[in-house]
């Protein structure tokens, strides 16, 4: 029996702001999330498997990432570091293993390369035999370097494989969401991702809201705070998110 236990990410871009402002300090950001989210869909309550925090040290620098395979809610390192780490752009994700995947720090979110940050919220169904298919069609070497024996892995490597094809992001992730779950149907394919400038995210069978102001951008698997500025994205969308710009919606193409 799969429990579809579900994990939380956010992604923030704008002015200079801390790991911890994002992260840990914010009222319902996702040091709270991590052992009582408010909005699971029928998910797991605690996210004790490992987290994860990728940012930007300089401005055209690749991300950089702080991963652990324990609850975060422990690591004291992490909060030292966070309460002096400042980006314009952050990813950072908490982690409920889905049942028969391994608990280790290379499967924690966010998956990375280059500037790119990704993170998957969810569960792939009938993993790994119902995308086998999906797999064999990326070059060895990259199933070689998967970083994990997991879903949220393979996705990442289906979409870096897209991306490094030069494909818009939009459509790598809408094209990956339809591949998936037409392989692997009633999977949640909640995925996020950033070059740092721009936020794509997909709300598939699970909660996402993002909340756009003049100079920020915050998505996130729940609100962080209760600004009215929240919106929830619709089931089956795909948002584009960068400041002062008003958001972009549209479908997934998924029903
Ligand atoms: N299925 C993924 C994993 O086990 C994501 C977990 C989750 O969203 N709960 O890593």
């Amino acid at each position: 029996m799969w429990r579809s236990r579900v994990c939380r990410h956010l992604a923030y871009l704008g002015p200079p702001t801390t790991l911890s402002a994002l992260v840990l300090d914010a009222p319902h950001g996702l040091l709270r999330q991590s052992y009582a989210p408010a909005d699971m869909r029928g998910g797991g309550t605690v996210n004790a498997d490992g987290f994860g925090a990728g940012w930007y040290p300089g401005p055209g620098a690749d991300a950089v990432r702080y991963r652990s395979a324990g609850p975060i809610w422990s690591d004291v390192s992490f909060a030292a570091l966070a309460a002096v780490t400042s980006s314009t752009a952050v990813l950072a994700a908490v982690r409920s293993a889905t049942t028969g995947m391994p608990v280790t720090v290379t499967a924690a979110a966010p998956f990375a390369e280059g500037r790119w940050l990704f993170s998957h919220n969810g569960v792939v169904r009938g993993w790994p035999g119902s995308v086998a298919g999906l797999a064999a069609a990326l070059p060895v070497v990259d199933l070689l370097t998967l970083d994990a024996p997991t879903d949220s892995a393979l996705l990442w490597a289906l979409v870096r494989h897209r991306l490094w094809a030069g494909d818009d992001p939009a459509d790598v992730l809408a094209a990956t969401v339809t591949a998936v779950e037409a392989a692997a149907p009633g999977s949640r394919l909640n995925l996020l991702l950033t070059d740092g400038a721009t936020v794509w995210a997909t709300a598939h069978d699970h909660a996402l809201s993002y909340r756009v102001d003049a100079d920020s951008v915050l998505v996130a698997s729940e609100p962080t705070d209760d600004h009215p500025r929240w919106t929830g994205v619709p089931d089956r969308h795909l948002v584009v998110a960068r400041p002062g710009r008003p958001p972009f919606l549209t479908t997934t193409g998924v029903r």
